[in-house]
């Protein structure tokens, strides 16, 4: 990332609390890591600690360090490991050797934010950017991508203590999220409305399509990032260290009841083909009885039928876990 990104509203307060230079010195170890390659300019972190902080000095009555002391601060922060140095050049640039911007910023214990990659509109409105939005736990980013970017209808709150904010939780326009504290328990509606989702890379819901916010969230649910795994005691790694790479893999789930069981016409669908393969098997042993050759004959004619299918049965079975069971059931059937 190029662009100091504003920190979380959680990690904010927290840092507000603080004096400096511990100040000055946390938001820094919350925001870069070290890099012996990578360098930043001096005024670009300046002027991201004032734009962060300036604010707080009439609330908390808490001063700004002196620029000469926040920069010689940097490299007490990353125990000399950071160095402010003037690069030679046609303009001199005054920098920061030996940190780099974190891909997302960790907090107070060193654990990391999750980043919202929601597509959005770039300010000037001519192309689009993820939205950039960090969050701590997969259920807030959920929150915050159904009320701020899906803009889902919240039902009115039954308590009888009114309270302020608007019942149909408007979202606040990209940026820094505003993550407040869940003391409301408003929950969102499920009466039908068009959604599109705009996670990269998603082809399922491109355009506007009528969907129930519950069908809406389990499909939002399989792009959240899992929760950040973060074990303090094991050796921390650079954020711009990237894992292997991986093959994603969609399943493609048909309907459920309120048991999380198989339901509707594709269990249906499933059973009857199974039952039509156990006849089948029957009816070609008892065909064969009367031929005088019993073995290869039952599977003979389960083959004829359910040959032709079979790969795309097993592909069934594969992505379809609501229904892996049953297939399960009707692929033994055809093997028996
Ligand atoms: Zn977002
Ligand atoms: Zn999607």
């Amino acid at each position: 990332p190029s662009e100091i990104p504003p920190i979380p509203a959680p990690l904010l307060s927290a840092l507000l609390a603080l004096d400096e230079p511990e100040r000055s010195s946390k938001w820094l170890r919350c925001l870069f890591e070290e890099d012996k390659d990578e360098a930043i300019t001096q005024i670009a972190l300046w002027q991201a600690y004032q734009a962060r902080f300036a604010h707080a000095v009439d609330k908390h009555g808490r001063p700004l360090l002196p620029a000469a002391e926040f920069i010689k601060n940097v490299s007490t922060t990353f125990a000399d490991k950071a160095a402010a140095q003037v690069q030679a050049g046609p303009v001199q640039k005054f920098i920061i050797k030996g940190i780099r911007i974190r891909d997302a910023p960790v907090d107070l214990s060193g654990r990391p934010y999750q980043k919202c990659m929601w597509t959005t509109p770039t300010p000037d409105g001519v192309s689009t950017r993820p939205c950039g939005a960090f969050f701590m736990e997969p259920a807030e980013m959920f929150t915050h991508i159904f009320s701020d970017h899906l803009r889902v209808p919240k039902t009115a709150s039954p308590s009888p203590t009114p309270h302020s904010g608007s019942p149909n939780g408007d979202g606040v326009e990209g940026g820094a999220p505003e993550t407040k504290p869940s003391t409301q328990t408003e929950k969102f509606t499920n009466d039908e409305g068009t959604y599109r989702c705009l996670w990269p890379g998603c082809t399922k819901f491109r355009n506007p399509t009528p969907i129930r916010p519950a069908q809406l969230a389990a499909h939002i649910k399989i792009h959240l990032p899992p929760a950040s795994s973060f074990d303090p005691s094991s050796p921390r790694q650079p954020s711009w260290v990237s894992p292997a790479a991986t093959q994603s893999f969609s399943f493609l789930s048909t309907a459920v009841d309120e048991r999380g069981d198989a339901a509707g016409i594709p269990l249906t669908a499933v059973l009857v083909l199974r039952n039509l393969a156990r006849n089948l098997r029957r009816l070609g042993r008892e065909e064969e009885e009367r031929e005088d050759e019993r073995e290869a004959g039952g599977g003979r004619k389960v083959a004829k039928f359910f040959g032709g299918v079979e790969g795309e049965l097993w592909f069934v079975f594969a992505h379809n876990k609501s229904l892996a069971s049953y297939l399960g059931d009707l692929l033994i059937a055809i093997a028996e």
